[in-house]
């Protein structure tokens, strides 16, 4: 999967002269610690916030910070590469929002419609780089997104306004994205499990409300963690935000964020009865992880 990414890479590097830096095309630098750049491109859980039809008092804020488009990451990293996780149905204004125009992969965390739905709105990266777009995710999640997305995948299934042109890699293990190693964290989400993802000192564990111990060694030394904390009353399939915070403490991170909030976390409130070192995300900030030369 390393080559097929590596090609797509090095036609749009063709085209802008840019990304001469080809090690990473052949093989993992494991003491190599990428530099990359997260963006929230959404921090709310399915419903959004404001969620329709609502009144309270966080739904009609007029804090930009109370406002949450569908759970998404943007990571940019040192050699150019920009990498999309997930696909909300709120893809096409985060990417206006943030004037997004380049994605180079999309990593799929799981199949929930909120993860997943504006996988159509990838006909734009297609037409801008002339690429198919490489699109990772575990079995369930391919098996899922074939179903949900029927008319991509089979020739009989008509056009429209054209189809987004994909491929489709099972992640089975570790990968990488250019010199960057993405190491699958799987993670409790109710019944199932789905894939939390660590790429260097940063990790990404959204929709979870357990952490198997056989996951936890992949957690350790973390500078930063983003993590799910839905809201204060119990759920079956995500953390509470007490529950966020203990956890949080376990793994220990220098620092730690929440996402797929619920319009039942006003941010200002909330995160002023948070431990120090930890915060709730909000849609359009960026974290920065730096990157270090190992030996
Ligand atoms: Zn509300
Ligand atoms: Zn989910
Ligand atoms: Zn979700």
């Amino acid at each position: 999967m390393r080559t097929s990414f590596a090609m797509a890479r090095e036609a749009r590097a063709a085209r802008t002269g840019a990304g001469r830096r080809r090690f990473g095309d052949f093989f993992i630098l494991r003491w190599y610690i990428v530099a990359v750049r997260v963006t929230f491109l959404g921090t709310g859980t399915s419903h959004g916030v404001p969620m329709i039809g609502c009144e309270c008092a966080v739904c009609r804020s007029t804090d930009p910070r109370d406002k949450r488009m569908r759970p998404s990451i943007y990571v940019e990293m040192d050699d150019g590469l920009k990498v999309l996780v997930d696909t909300t149905p709120d893809l096409r204004m985060q990417a206006l929002t943030r004037g997004i125009r380049q994605v180079d992969a999309i990593v799929f965390t799981h199949a929930h419609a909120d993860h997943v739905m504006g996988l159509d709105e990838v006909r734009r990266f297609n037409m801008i780089s002339g690429q198919p777009m490489p699109m990772y995710a575990d079995a369930s999640t391919l098996r899922d997104i074939k179903i949900t997305f029927r008319y991509i995948f089979e020739s009989d299934a008509p056009k429209g306004g054209g189809k987004p042109d994909i491929r489709l890699w099972e992640i089975g293990g570790r990968f990488s994205l250019g010199r960057q190693e993405v190491v699958p964290v799987p993670i409790q989400h109710g019944t199932r499990q789905i894939l939390g993802l660590r790429l260097g000192k940063f990790a990404y564990l959204t929709d979870c409300n357990g952490i198997p111990d056989a996951s936890r060694s992949l957690l350790q030394d973390l500078d930063c963690l983003v993590l799910d904390a839905l809201r204060h009353k119990p759920h079956p399939t995500h953390f509470t935000l007490d529950e966020a915070v203990a956890e949080a403490r376990r793994i220990g991170a220098k620092r730690t964020w929440f996402t797929h909030i619920a319009h039942d976390l006003g941010h200002a409130a909330t995160c002023a009865h948070l431990p120090p070192g930890m915060a709730l995300a909000y849609d359009g900030q960026t974290i920065d992880i730096g990157g270090a030369a190992g030996t």
